[in-house]
């Protein structure tokens, strides 16, 4: 038995044999040496994987054509002149021959000189088309491969998945009800799949580093994800715990499942609003289990991530619509698309970029694709005549952003008119604050915004210049920074100021004992994954406003983090014993 500590992401006791997926490239791609005679037939796999991946790129083109112009259907339009490329072909099929090397291998080797010889050219096309070549490679080496990642879509036995890393469309594609919990080497509390994993609550320990090495496909692994703890070769002792842990948790669900229809009221009168954060429709409805007054953040980017599928304007609606409608005239807040950093997406033109966190992203790319932008707020209008929908751009930095993202919204609504779809005179539209700057300019821009919402997992991203997914630095992820919790008292102060609502919808929100000081410091909205919900109403239950000023006052003249968290931690503690002397069960 071998205990390994990790992030604790997303809680929960689960056991299950270990799936074990290895993508690194030099693990992944084989080598061997191929006997004289199976020469011929290695190179008709390649010629067979090289016509699948022309259909699917073929596919691509299409898309993009239609969700984001021509301009980006060239780039795919240029990966198929690679694929039929004579030249190419010619120097692939000489290298397979002189080495008799399996042909995975040598594509890898191909690609490698060829991207060298590019990227150290001095003309910046050809530079760009060392990604072209490495897209086209690994296009071709994963139908050689045989797709490994498409094995978690059809996962048929409950399994403990462990990986370097996750992208968001692995979280979105595989089977979840097999997926018992999720081990990672890389990622952190607010990494992407950090957010997944708790939507669809599975327990998760991320941020393992190189100890994830030591698992092997199949061994029973013991996840406890509200503690980080990860056990390997489980004795029956630690198997008779797991047990009773998953026990408790229920017994704890089943508790605060009594809370679900009583209002978020502190004792003192002060009503609050506790809101669910979503990334795909099937959310809504737990979301009202859990007892959500509405959605703060849809993050629609999640209905993008499907590998090789762009959502036109009448998929997004319906989506957008059957949110509004399950929720049953609860204020539904959509964010438009937030691609970009660890979310690309490369049917609509979002690439690898060297600095993808301070790159393209969000409302950035969507500000420079129109049509892709006006698509999305087209069909947001039009389910916006279904029920209370409201409109809100992430990674606002500047004044101008907002301006130029408005007019468009008044754009999209004359051309739903001129095609005759109903659309409200008025929506709603707010901006997250998420970047240091617009925290700091939060009195400009909350004269323009109708409302703002705290995305505190880029702002502490961006002031304390940290990347959230790094497991190596993510001891500085840290909400209770003074100067994090400088910024969001800033950002309150100005929202209240010029009468506009503001709420937060960070992960920060979903820490009871957070919630105490965001109350005390006139936080009004909370958001965040419907599994917490319980948990921060209760906390806000118990507690008056006046008292919650107090700790806010105390905590603004601390001067470190672990002081913050040490008193809000015990403050939590006594207001939690207080509550259940006075309403014992
Ligand atoms: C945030 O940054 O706090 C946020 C809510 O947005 P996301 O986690 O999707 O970046
Ligand atoms: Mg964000």
């Amino acid at each position: 038995m071998k205990e390994y500590r990790g992030i604790p992401a997303s809680s929960g006791v689960a056991a299950a044999p270990a799936f074990v997926l290895r993508e690194d490239e030099e693990l992944s791609v084989p080598s061997y040496v191929l006997q004289p005679d199976a020469v011929d037939e290695e190179w008709r796999r390649f010629l067979g994987a090289v016509e699948k991946a022309k259909t699917e790129v073929e596919e691509l083109r299409d898309k993009a054509r239609v969700a984001a112009g021509e301009e980006q259907a060239a780039i795919f339009e240029a990966h198929l002149l690679m694929l039929s490329d004579p030249d190419l072909f010619d120097n692939i099929e000489q290298n397979l021959r002189d080495t008799a090397r399996n042909i995975e291998r040598v594509i890898v080797e191909f690609e490698r000189e060829l991207v060298e010889k590019l990227a150290g050219a001095e003309d910046p096309y050809l530079q760009a088309r060392a990604a072209d070549i490495h897209d086209v490679a690994r296009r071709i080496l994963s139908h050689l491969l045989l797709r490994e990642r498409l094995t978690l879509a059809d996962l048929e036995v409950d399994v403990v998945l462990v990986a370097r890393d996750l992208l968001p469309s692995d979280m979105i594609s595989m089977n979840r009800h097999r997926v018992k919990a999720i081990v990672t080497e890389a990622g952190g509390r607010t990494s992407h799949v950090a957010i997944l994993a708790r939507a669809f609550e599975i327990p998760a320990v991320l941020g393992l580093g190189e100890a994830i090495e030591e698992f092997e496909a199949g061994e029973i692994l013991v996840v406890d994800g509200g503690r980080g703890l990860v056990t390997s070769d489980p004795d029956a002792a630690t198997m008779v715990r797991a047990e009773a842990s998953r026990n408790a948790a229920l017994a704890l669900e089943r508790e605060l499942a009594l809370l679900r229809d009583l209002p978020a009221a502190t004792t003192d009168g002060r009503r609050l609003l506790l809101k669910a954060n979503i990334e795909v429709p099937e959310e809504a409805l737990p979301a009202l289990g859990h007892g959500a007054e509405g959605v703060g953040l849809f993050r629609s980017e999640f209905l993008f991530l499907q590998p090789g599928h762009v959502p036109g304007e009448d998929e997004q609606y319906k989506v957008y619509r059957r949110v509004i409608e399950s929720m049953a005239g609860r204020p539904v807040t959509i964010r438009t698309l937030d691609i970009g950093g660890d979310k690309v997406l490369p049917e609509l033109g979002a690439l690898d970029e060297k600095n993808p966190l301070l790159g393209w992203r969000a409302i950035r790319f969507c500000l420079a694709k129109e049509e892709v932008f006006l698509t999305q707020l087209r069909a947001i209008l039009r389910a916006a005549a279904h029920g209370d929908a409201r409109i809100m751009f992430p990674m606002i930095s500047a004044p101008e952003e907002l301006e130029r993202a408005m007019t468009l919204v008044r754009e999209a609504r004359a051309e739903c008119r001129r095609r005759g779809h109903e659309v409200p005179d008025w929506v709603p539209v707010g901006i997250m604050i998420e970047v240091p700057a617009a925290a700091l300019a939060s009195d400009i821009l909350a004269k323009r915004a109708n409302f703002f919402s705290i995305g505190t997992n880029d702002l502490i991203q961006y002031t304390m210049a940290v990347d959230r997914g790094n497991e190596k630095v993510a001891y500085l992820h840290d909400p209770f920074q003074p100067s994090v919790l400088r910024l969001i008292r800033q950002t309150i102060a100005n929202a209240k100021a010029a009468g506009i609502p503001v709420g937060m919808c960070g992960e920060m929100a979903a820490d009871p004992a957070a919630a105490l000081l965001l109350l005390g410091l006139g936080l009004e909205e909370f958001s965040m994954s419907s599994a917490s919900l319980p948990s921060v109403k209760r906390l806000l239950r118990s507690v008056s406003a006046a008292e919650a000023e107090e700790a806010a006052r105390d905590v603004m003249a601390m001067s470190s983090s672990a002081e913050v968290s040490a008193y809000l931690a015990e403050r939590a503690a006594f207001i939690a014993a207080r509550a259940s002397k006075e309403n014992p069960k």
